[in-house]
């Protein structure tokens, strides 16, 4: 049987309580949300964090709401209380295409979107969903709260722009008339993480695309997203040969690898496929 190193366990009650316990067990103390990425790997005794700050209790982190013209997520929304959020799925759709295929629900349950993206897996589906939405992501220190675009938050494969004794708080997602949003998964098997996935937000005004957002996930592409295949698509009218062309930059741009879930052609080739679909589907949502 796999058990984590020894660790020290603490159970915040505010966010200022995490923090002072995030400084009070300095930089080897980790903060635990859901739990379902961070305690496999101390068992596998590939994290071996010297203290847990448990921010469970958090009720605080665990809201959702439109606040003005942004749709604010807590860090703590599970996986589960996001696609059951008819607030958050019916301003982006988005999140019920990404929620239904992450895992099972047993790992929905539990897990949230603030682990999800903390956690920094090259994989992770939400990080591909909140880059296409441009989302912007709210960081709590000891000094107070700084707003990071989620394009930046990502610094590398499991590297994020929280710093030692901070903490991801919130998600603000810039709600916009004339959107569309959806997102389109391949894997292996119900439950396993992608093999490819793509999500796309498209905005059209007076008859042509305002503004388009893709993410990309599991194929390499920087910061989540698909930046040349956006501009392409700014300025023209949705449809079809655009929505096919957008798909095949995204795809030049990305840097798959082969793994056990696939080659890395595959992988480019769902690149463009998966953007395709996606992007047809926000479309036609709009
Ligand atoms: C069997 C299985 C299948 C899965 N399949 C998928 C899938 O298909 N797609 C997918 O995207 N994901 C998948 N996941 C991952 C799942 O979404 C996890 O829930 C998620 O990666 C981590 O969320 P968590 O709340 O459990 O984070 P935790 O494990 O608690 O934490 C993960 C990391 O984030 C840090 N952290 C957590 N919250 C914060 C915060 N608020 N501020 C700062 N740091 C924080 C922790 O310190 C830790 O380093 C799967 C997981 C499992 C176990």
């Amino acid at each position: 049987m796999q058990v984590p190193a020894r660790f020290e366990y603490e159970r915040a009650d505010s966010v200022p309580h995490a923090l002072e316990l995030l400084a009070r067990y300095g930089p080897e103390a980790r903060i635990v949300a859901g739990g379902h990425s961070l305690i496999p790997m101390m068992k596998l005794r590939l994290a071996q964090p010297e203290a847990l700050i448990d921010i469970n209790g958090l009720a605080e982190l665990g809201r959702i709401a439109v606040e003005g013209d942004e749709l604010a997520i807590g860090a703590l929304v599970r996986h589960a209380e996001l696609l059951d959020s008819t607030t958050a799925t019916d301003l982006f759709p988005i999140f019920r295409d990404a929620e239904r295929v992450i895992a099972d629900p047993i790992v929905r349950n539990r897990g949230t979107v603030g682990g999800s993206l903390c956690q920094g897996d090259p994989s992770e589906d939400l990080s591909a969903v909140f880059s296409a939405l441009r989302a912007r992501a709210v960081i709590q220190g000891a000094g107070g709260q700084r707003t990071v675009p989620i394009r930046d938050f990502h610094h590398g494969p499991y590297e994020t722009a929280v710093g030692p004794g901070e903490l991801l708080v919130q998600l603000r997602v810039p709600i916009t008339a004339g959107t569309g949003s959806a997102y389109e998964k391949v894997e292996r098997r119900v439950g396993d993480w992608p093999v490819a996935a793509a999500g796309a937000v498209v905005t059209v005004r007076d008859g042509v695309i305002a503004r388009a957002g893709i993410g990309l996930t599991a194929v390499g592409a920087e910061h989540f997203c698909a930046p040349e295949a956006e501009s392409y698509l700014e300025g023209r009218p949705p449809g079809e040969e655009a929505f096919a062309q957008a798909g095949r930059i995204a795809a030049e741009h990305c840097d798959p690898h082969a793994d056990q879930r696939g080659p890395a052609d595959y992988k480019r080739h769902l690149a463009a496929e998966l953007t395709r679909r996606a992007l047809a589907t926000a479309a036609e949502r709009i």
